[in-house]
């Protein structure tokens, strides 16, 4: 028993967070910022922040992640880490040479007060920013927020910095696809194209955190939105937003900035989410949905139908970030399977009502723990236990306590792969959605069922 010590009864925790259900800011950031092309993330800290969350990225999708650091030691942990960052930009420009070096804090510089926009307005002062390369940045101390926030930051930044408004509409409309997989990105823009919708795709980490084995080392792999495609996002028709945390602050602040009309939507996972993202796109860009994707809708109700006796009445604890949880929430609801405790160490002011809307008729009482952590969801789960669990990596040690199936899903998932290359959103995403599901739900059907039900046909 890993988890031995975490006791059935709860307590009043304010203080404390004890195994979190989330991450720092910067890695967030520091994953947007990858999917920008030719952009090398640069940690203006000390190297064991840069360290940690490369490694985090690097242990998640099993791909090199570079990135860049201030190297803070004790003279900028006093002085301030200028002189380190101007350095570093000189030093970037003349080796790597990428288009954009996009910057985020960590609680070290944050403590000490670094303005990264004066800093990068002396590197420029200095020629050390060559004419067409960019210096973007967010500030992300970690002791606020998480790394969602920090996603949602670079994201903005990207707005921020590049967007541009020639007074002329063109014929695109951005996506702004939220904190998900590459793969997931792929689809959303695969989903897109399908209906004839012109797109600009942003962050987009699809063939930088997915690529192919070629043999060859590219520091900057082919993937990621290019500058071009940023600047000409203030002239899309509109913008479509997918998660209200992730990706709401860069839709609005375009919207602001170039009168780009937004929709923020959940994340396209499920059946209903998947239906309001095809509708919208449809609706935002005057075209048809083809049959491409009717079909794939067809095949997702299929296994819904024919599996739903699998599904129904089965009691499921969740934890990842708001984002996800609404949509993965209303998916298995949508299913029949009761939902009964949800943790996310992300704050979101909206998440506490969206779930219970959600799960109002859900024939069973619903813990929601917000801002919660692992240890609160054992708890929960040691009073009234689940058939299912569905999270990150961290939720192996309470399913191998307490022997409950875990799926994992969102981040980080450290000890398997298939996210970074299969998606889960759209309607192909839902059906391997469920396919996980269901085998993790069939396989502890055959392992408990007694000789005389042991069932070759399911
Ligand atoms: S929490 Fe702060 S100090 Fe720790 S790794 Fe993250 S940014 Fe660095």
């Amino acid at each position: 028993m890993l988890l031995r010590h975490t006791p059935k009864e709860i307590t009043d925790r304010k203080i404390l967070t004890i195994n979190p259900a989330k991450t720092c800011q910067p890695i967030g950031a520091m994953y947007a910022a990858l999917g920008i092309h030719n952009c090398l993330p640069h940690s203006h800290g000390s190297q064991g922040c840069c360290a940690y969350h490369r490694s985090t990225l690097t242990r998640h999708y099993k791909e090199p992640v570079m990135a860049a650091t201030s190297s803070f030691t004790e003279g900028a942990s006093v002085f301030g880490g200028q002189a380190n960052l101007v350095q570093a930009i000189d030093n970037i420009f003349t080796i790597y040479e990428p288009d954009v070096i996009a910057v985020h804090t960590t609680c070290l510089s944050e403590t000490i007060g670094d303005d990264i926009p004066q800093i990068a307005r002396k590197a420029e002062a200095d020629g050390k920013i060559p004419p067409g390369k960019y210096v973007i940045h967010v500030n992300t101390p970690s002791y606020v927020g998480t790394h969602v926030t920090g996603f949602a930051g670079m994201t903005k930044a990207m707005v921020d910095y590049f967007a541009e408004s020639a007074g002329k509409k063109i014929n695109q409309i951005n996506i702004i696809p939220g904190y998900v997989e590459p793969s997931d990105m792929e689809e959303i823009r695969r989903i897109a194209e399908v209906m004839g919708v012109r797109t600009v795709l942003f962050p987009d980490t699809s063939g930088v955190l997915n690529r192919p084995q070629t043999g060859k080392y590219d520091m900057f792999p082919p993937g990621g939105v290019t500058v071009e495609a940023l600047k000409s996002t203030g002239n899309s028709q509109a913008t479509i937003a997918l998660g209200q945390l992730a990706s709401g602050p860069a839709a609005r602040a375009l919207d602001s900035k170039c009168k780009v009309p937004c929709e923020i939507l959940d994340l396209p996972i499920g059946l209903k989410a998947t239906d309001r993202f095809v509708d919208t796109l449809r609706r935002t860009a005057g075209t048809d949905v083809p049959d491409t994707i009717n079909i794939e809708r067809g095949r997702l109700l299929d296994i819904i139908t024919d599996m739903h006796q699998y599904f129904y009445g089965k009691k499921v604890a969740l934890a990842g970030d708001p984002d996800q949880l609404i949509a993965l929430t209303e998916f298995l609801v949508s299913i029949d399977m009761w939902p009964i405790h949800i943790v996310s160490g992300t704050v979101d002011k909206d998440f506490q009502a969206r779930i219970k809307e959600i799960t109002q008729y859900v024939p069973h009482p619903v813990n929601v723990g917000i801002p919660g952590d692992l240890f609160l969801l054992h708890q929960w789960i040691k009073n009234e236990p689940v058939d299912l669990l569905v999270g990150n990596t961290y939720m192996k040690y309470i399913s191998r306590d307490e022997d409950i199936p875990l799926v994992r899903f969102g981040f980080p998932v450290l000890d398997r792969i298939g996210h970074g290359y299969f998606p889960t959103v759209g309607y192909r995403g839902g059906m391997r959605l469920l396919e996980k599901i269901l085998d993790v739900l069939l396989d502890r059907q055959d392992r408990d069922a007694k000789e005389e039900s042991f069932e070759l046909v399911m």
